[in-house]
């Protein structure tokens, strides 16, 4: 475990005590559990009537969370994304993943209220998907798909949009009703709730923040197909390239020469002092500053929320984004907080279950 997990907090409504989940039947020892989390669990596993399962598809792992129906985590696991052949395993493994752990647990069909579900790529109010690229996935209605194959209820939405949900529910969004998170991974995920309520858009690309136009003057191409999009700079993927062109420019001496860069890397010797360090993230937290001043100006966010692989550098991060926005931001946005998530990994699990739960018919 990271030092990164030991900042994730739990409240009494996102989690019970590991040691009650153990309810009807014994636990599979494959299982990943949840962490224990200090807190005293109200009620036992076993006096639950309903549950819930909330699903995030990454391009490598599924993660699947069991849920009660407040929302408390029961038990997590993973199972592997098969993308080969336009990925059209990748439902019937979560299917019959469900149907194992109903099996393993000695549930009835009947006492699963309905399964969230997170993609990533674009998700339209009705679950339709538009071609979530990194899966294989055409364009078909997810939810649809989900519920003939299972027979549950299944309400699906975009993974960035579901973290921000997860982390206003049970992360660092905790009490926030107008929250942007910005999830700075390989690419730059965004997930924006104004007043309460997610933003899809009309099309499920609302909070498509990483595609913001950025620079004319890029010469390389986005994931997007565009040129100079705010991902470029601002993500796990831009730091680094930022990085390499910044150790490049000059002979000076730094730490990092000669090592793997990455996020982690050059924050490390920003801790440490390395001049070319706080240069790098100096240029990289003006990039991030810019973007969210512009994003304030239309949202008008209480807190953005730092998440993905570069929030793992921790802290140290946030006062070099809060200085360099100030710079940017208009005068009534001034005022806007800069905090870390801390659901990581489990953002997707918990907020696709509040998609079934906030949206319950
Ligand atoms: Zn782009």
């Amino acid at each position: 475990m990271s030092e990164y997990y030991s900042t994730v907090s739990r409240s009494q409504t996102c989690e019970r005590r590991t040691d009650e989940v153990s309810g009807r039947s014994s636990r599979g020892t494959s299982n990943v559990q949840a962490a224990p989390a200090a807190v005293s669990a109200q009620g036992n596993w076993a006096d639950t009537n309903k549950y819930c399962f909330g699903i995030d598809v990454g391009g490598t792992t599924v993660k699947i969370g069991l849920f009660d129906e407040e929302g408390a985590l029961l038990e997590k696991w993973e199972i592997p994304t098969r993308t080969a052949e336009n990925g059209k395993n990748i439902l019937p493994d979560i299917a019959q993943a469900l149907r194992d752990k109903l099996t393993e647990k000695k549930l009835s069909r009947e006492e699963v209220l309905a399964v969230g579900i997170a993609v990533p790529g674009p998700v339209e109010k009705d679950g339709k998907v538009h071609r979530a690229a990194n899966l294989g996935w055409g364009e078909f209605n997810l939810s649809e798909e989900f519920s003939r194959l299972t027979g549950f209820r299944t309400v699906a939405g975009n993974d960035a949009t579901v973290a921000v949900l997860g982390e206003m529910a049970c992360g660092g969004g905790k009490g926030y009703r107008n929250l942007v998170l910005a999830t700075l991974g390989t690419g730059l995920g965004g997930g924006i709730i104004i007043d309460g309520q997610a933003l899809y858009g009309s099309r499920g690309a609302g909070a498509e923040i990483g595609h913001m136009h950025f620079n004319d003057d890029e010469t390389e191409v986005c994931g997007c197909g565009n040129k100079g999009c705010f991902e470029q700079y601002a993500s796990a993927t831009g730091l680094v390239r930022i990085g390499r062109r910044v150790l490049q420019e000059t002979d000076e001496e730094s730490a990092l020469r000669g090592k793997e860069l990455t996020a982690k890397a050059i924050y490390d010797e920003v801790k440490n002092g390395d001049k070319l360090a706080l240069k790098i993230a100096e240029e990289y937290e003006g990039y991030l500053g810019k973007g969210f001043a512009m994003i304030a100006a239309v949202v008008d966010p209480e807190v953005f929320l730092i998440g993905g692989g570069v929030s793992k550098a921790g802290e140290i991060l946030l006062p070099g984004i809060e200085k360099q926005y100030r710079k940017y931001a208009f005068h009534a946005n001034q005022n806007a907080e800069f905090k870390l998530a801390t659901l990581g990994n489990d953002a997707g699990i918990y907020g696709a279950v509040r998609l079934v739960l906030d949206n319950a018919e």
